[in-house]
């Protein structure tokens, strides 16, 4: 198989995971006979150095052309400053707009070996496997008007909270689907009892409910849903939920499977589909070799399993990542006591061993 990949490091710790993940699917293509061919494009802080704007067109060019994109992550302090249309996460934004990315996915699973790393004690996490599925280009972050104002003699910021029935009925089936092919439990996450937006949110969603008669539906409010992933995560199979309260929720449940170093997600519903870690650019380690690049590499297996359909390759990555943590390697926001650190490179090294 040959596919072409458009690769978007981006800023802080974005280059090393990645730099990481390309040396995972170099070793797949070797041992499953195929080809992956890289283009290296810019975007966020990385592409406002460069070219003054943080999602060149060349950059988008690219992407649509290729057969996935791998982003590593974008933003840091250098740009927080930057007005709202020159800051490096608007990268992100245009990246899911153009690229008509409707559906993100998030697993949130936690790995036998992982569960002492949790926050949570060891009954609760035990066997968590969730699918976050939040909507990925409408609601908040960008309905229109948004922006700041002078009224009544001060400074005010506003955003529209923005739903259509049809935003709502694609998100709802890419989800109803996705819990057909697990265990057929779907959570539908809203604020129908205070929003608008919610209480048609949960209309279409029941209205599309009638197509999946297999599928057990629940609602529950963003609040108390908050406070469930917490108390009982295991209730939960797959969530799905509009984008702010799926950004919130899907990093809450991060932290059930230890760090947000381990979480990947996959971006889907257009023809291009785009994977990258759940983690920003953590400007706190960046360049120090400690970020975790399981994120990324998972993030990887998953581009091999939804774009490629190449499901034993994305297996072979999930065991090998498995397996390194079940000989006790980790990097140190996964770490406890009696484990071996490793940093970012001696981690993708032994990943790469153990494929
Ligand atoms: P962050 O995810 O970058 O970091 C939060 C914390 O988690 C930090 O302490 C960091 O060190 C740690 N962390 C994150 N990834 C890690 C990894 N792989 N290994 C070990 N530790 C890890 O979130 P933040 O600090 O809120 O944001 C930093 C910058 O990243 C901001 O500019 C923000 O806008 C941007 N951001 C980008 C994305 C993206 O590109 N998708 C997502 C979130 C935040």
């Amino acid at each position: 198989m040959k596919k072409t990949i458009t690769v978007i490091p981006g800023d802080g710790i974005g280059t090393e995971v990645v730099a990481g993940a390309l040396q995972i699917l170099d070793v797949i293509a070797k041992r499953f006979d195929h080809t992956f061919e890289y283009k290296n494009a810019l975007a966020g802080g990385a592409a406002l150095d460069t070219t003054g704007i943080p999602l060149p067109e060349e950059t988008l060019k690219l992407a649509k052309l290729s057969d996935a994109v791998l982003l590593g992550a974008v933003g840091g302090p250098k740009w927080d400053s930057n007005p709202q249309h020159l800051k490096p996460e608007r990268a992100l934004l245009g990246l899911r707009k153009e690229l008509g990315l409707y559906a993100n996915i998030r697993p949130a699973k936690i790995y036998s070996a992982l569960v002492d790393a949790s926050a949570l004690k060891k009954e609760v996490v035990e066997g968590v496997d969730i699918i976050v599925v939040r909507e990925l280009t409408g609601g908040l972050y960008f309905g229109k008007p948004s922006g700041f104002e002078q009224r009544n003699g001060e400074e005010v910021g506003f955003n529209t909270m923005i739903y259509s029935e049809s935003e709502v009925r694609r998100i709802a089936e890419s989800a109803f689907e996705i819990a057909r092919k697990r265990s057929k439990k779907l959570c539908s996450v809203d604020k129908a009892n205070v929003l608008e937006t919610s209480q048609l949110w949960r209309k279409v969603v029941l209205e599309v409910a009638k197509k999946y008669p297999d599928v057990e539906l629940s609602h529950m409010y963003v609040d108390n849903c908050s406070m469930q992933l917490i108390r009982n995560p295991k209730q939960f199979d797959v969530i799905v939920t509009e984008n702010l309260f799926g950004d919130i929720l899907s990093d809450e449940a991060a932290m059930l499977t230890g760090s947000i170093g381990m979480l990947a997600s996959a971006s889907l519903g257009g023809t291009v589909a785009m994977y990258e870690p759940v983690h920003g650019s953590a400007p706190d380690i960046a360049g120090q070799n400690k970020a975790n690049p399981i994120a990324t590499i998972a993030s990887v297996a998953m581009m091999l399993k939804y774009s490629f359909n190449l499901s034993l390759e994305a297996d072979a990555i999930e065991n090998s990542i498995q397996r390194v943590l079940s000989k006790g390697f980790r990097t140190g926001d996964i770490y406890t006591e009696g484990m071996t650190l490793l940093g970012t490179k001696e981690m993708t090294k032994k990943i790469v061993e153990n494929l």
